[in-house]
């Protein structure tokens, strides 16, 4: 199965889907990490040039941990629109990753590059389905199924899936710790230790499971993104 997980800020989907991509990929599937926006104002003391460039080599050695091809970024952080040429390098991106499901932000998540994300990801994910619709990728025709994944520390997120990431939660660890420059920014500006953070997420979402570790999704409940069988590992 092919994957795609677009997350906003490198490091989101470590910390929202990290276990479940790790888990993805050890059953064999192909996965695809993208970071839409650059990453560039997560910080205090590194000029947001420099930031985009360090955060853009954090996110390929988190890639790397699961053999992912990470691609990304279409924008600065804060200047994501729902813009028609974003939308169609989102298009792009879909249509060169032809996934069988793709994984993205939940549409009511804390902050506009996450929420702008997740509706470019379902504007974008439609759009790339039709063959008259041109854009620099041949189309990819199915209706792809979507699972948002948990808000930040699940705040009005009622999940409809769960996947056990009890065996992968040491490799979702290893895969956040990648991204060093973000200890201190979380740490300090969002008061939360990130590694305390994915920790209890992971332990909440388990307990309302039933396993140790877990990692909550809503199916998007839409006419063609619906499936008989199971997609999430
Ligand atoms: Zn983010």
């Amino acid at each position: 199965m092919r994957v795609l997980a677009i997350g906003a800020h490198p490091d989101d989907l470590e910390i929202l889907c990290g276990g479940t991509l790790a888990k993805f990929a050890k059953r064999g599937d192909e996965v695809v990490m993208v970071h839409l926006c650059s990453g560039n104002m997560g910080g205090r003391e590194i000029e947001p040039d420099k930031l985009a460039e360090i955060r853009d080599k954090e996110a390929k050695k988190a890639g790397d941990i699961i053999g992912a091809e990470v691609l990304g970024p279409i924008a600065d952080d804060l200047d994501l629109y729902p813009t028609k040429d974003m939308r169609i390098k989102v298009v792009d991106i879909i249509r060169y990753a032809k996934p069988d499901i793709i994984i993205t932000h939940s549409p009511n998540d804390y902050m506009p590059d996450h929420t702008i994300t997740s509706q470019l990801v379902f504007e974008a994910s439609f759009t790339a389905t039709l063959p008259l619709y041109k854009t620099g990728q041949p189309t990819h025709e199915p209706i792809v199924p979507i699972f948002y994944m948990d808000t930040l520390a699940g705040i009005g997120f009622e999940p409809t899936d769960y996947v056990d990431i009890t065996d992968f939660f040491q490799m979702k660890k290893e895969m956040l710790l990648c991204h060093e420059s973000q200890y201190k920014w979380l740490s300090g500006h969002h008061q939360a230790d990130p590694i305390n953070l994915i920790e209890t997420m992971a332990k909440f979402r388990g307990l309302q499971c039933g396993v140790l570790y877990a990692e909550a999704f809503q199916t998007a409940q839409l006419w063609g993104r619906l499936r008989a069988e199971r997609l999430l590992p």
